[in-house]
């Protein structure tokens, strides 16, 4: 049984660009929890953040975005 509409499961994602310039690191999961976790993952290895502070979440939630409408040529906005 194909149900495309039903499966349809929008992505999230964060790029770390939007919070540290110059990184071009993108979190994608399937909700805003997941993609923090892989954020604050990401933060710690690669910039060096022992934790995750109030500012920086807030600021993390705030870029995160649907994946789902990505299209290669780039964001078309109306
Ligand atoms: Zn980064």
């Amino acid at each position: 049984m194909n149900h495309p509409k039903e499966g349809f499961r929008t992505v999230r994602e964060l790029r770390c660009a939007d919070l540290i310039s110059g990184c071009n690191f993108v979190a994608r999961g399937k909700d805003d929890s997941e993609v923090m976790k892989k954020t604050a993952e990401h933060a710690k290895s690669a910039h060096k953040m022992a934790a995750i502070s109030v500012e920086v979440e807030k600021k993390a939630r705030a870029a995160i975005r649907d994946a789902g409408a990505f299209e290669p040529g780039g964001p078309s906005k109306a």
